[in-house]
Parts: structure tokens; C-alpha cells; sequence
């Protein structure tokens, strides 16, 4: 048990063992409502058909909400920076989950991405505005404008603010600052 705790990201050995002791301490119904959990996200969570994000029906409760359907689409490049930027309780709108941003070294390209899902849902929902929130390095540099050529024929495409520090990830950025980010976007040029 704590081998298999420590194979989780952030969790070294003597967390491991803290975690392994209190689940022996726990009833073994516990335990068991626990271990169903895990198997249960597991088994059921696939993709948003719409947005791709993590959802366990066929649409996730964000594309269900129909107070979100306001025009604007949030790109970002994981489920991790979805749920960065729904933290700052910033952003009224819905979202794009593309995969992971353009990385020719790593033999990611456009196609590898759910790019072509994006033109066409900015298109079949009248978008108003597209706003690209991808982490500030090269690549996600190289995707934000490849995105803004792609889409400026059909939206605005607006890119969040650098009050992130270069090179940093997104799903770290404390919340003032990506709220901060987030609130002073820009439009691409
Ligand atoms: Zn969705």
C-alpha cells in the first residue's frame, strides 16, 4: 500500500506511510466506500464530447450549465488548467480542453489536438469571443497563435494577461493572479 501511494505525483515516502497507517486505522466499510471511489472514477470518467474535459456523463456539468452559454470560449491546454482557472471564480463563460499545446519536438502537432473540434464548435455556437489561456512558453506561445489565425476569421480571440511569471504553469498561478490575468486580456493581433 505504501509503494503504491508513493507511485502518486506529490507524495513521498513518509507521506506515503502517513496515509497507509491512517487507512489500517480506518473501519474496514471505509476502506471499502474508498477503494470503490477510486475504481468507480476510473471505470466512468471519460471526456466531455463537447469541450473534453473530464466528466463522467456525456457532456461535463459546465457545458450542461445553460447560464455558462454566453458567447465565450476559455481554451486551455488540460483538465488541470480548467480547474485552475474555475478556482478564480473569474470566468462566467464555458471551456476548450485541447489535449496539450503544439510541441513539434515531441511530435505534437495540431492534429494531435482538439483544434479541428474547436473551429468547428466556435462556429456552430456563434461564439463571441475565444480567450486563450495556455502557459506562457514557447509552445504554448506557438499554439495561442496558431489558434488566434485560425480563428480570428470567425471570432475575437483574446489572450489572457502575463502578471504569470514565463515559463511558469498555469495550474500553479496563485488565484489573485490569474484572475488578475484573466481580467486584463487582450486582443491578438
Ligand atoms: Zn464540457
Amino acid at each position: 500500500m505504501i509503494d503504491q501511494f508513493e507511485r502518486l505525483p506529490g507524495i513521498g515516502p513518509r507521506t506515503a506511510q502517513r496515509l497507509a497507517l491512517h487507512l489500517l486505522r480506518q473501519p474496514e466499510e471505509q476502506v471499502r466506500v474508498f477503494a470503490d471511489a477510486l475504481l468507480a472514477a476510473r471505470s466512468q470518467v471519460g471526456q466531455c464530447r463537447s469541450c473534453f474535459h473530464l466528466s463522467a456523463e456525456a457532456e461535463c456539468e459546465i457545458c450542461r450549465d445553460q447560464e455558462r452559454g454566453n458567447g465565450q470560449i476559455c481554451v486551455v491546454a488540460d483538465s488541470r488548467d480548467l480547474l485552475a482557472m474555475e478556482r478564480t471564480r473569474e470566468y462566467k463563460g464555458r471551456y476548450h480542453v485541447l489535449g496539450g499545446v503544439i510541441s513539434p519536438m515531441d511530435g505534437i502537432g495540431p492534429e494531435s489536438l482538439q483544434i479541428q473540434p474547436l473551429v468547428e464548435r466556435v462556429d456552430r455556437e456563434n461564439a463571441s469571443e475565444v480567450i486563450l489561456a495556455l502557459t506562457p512558453s514557447v509552445e504554448g506561445d506557438t499554439t495561442s497563435l496558431y489558434l488566434a489565425r485560425l480563428l480570428k476569421p470567425f471570432t475575437t480571440v483574446t489572450r489572457i494577461a502575463y502578471g504569470l511569471p514565463v515559463g511558469s504553469e498555469l495550474e500553479y498561478a496563485d488565484q489573485v493572479t490569474l484572475a488578475r490575468a484573466f481580467e486584463g486580456r487582450r486582443r491578438m493581433e
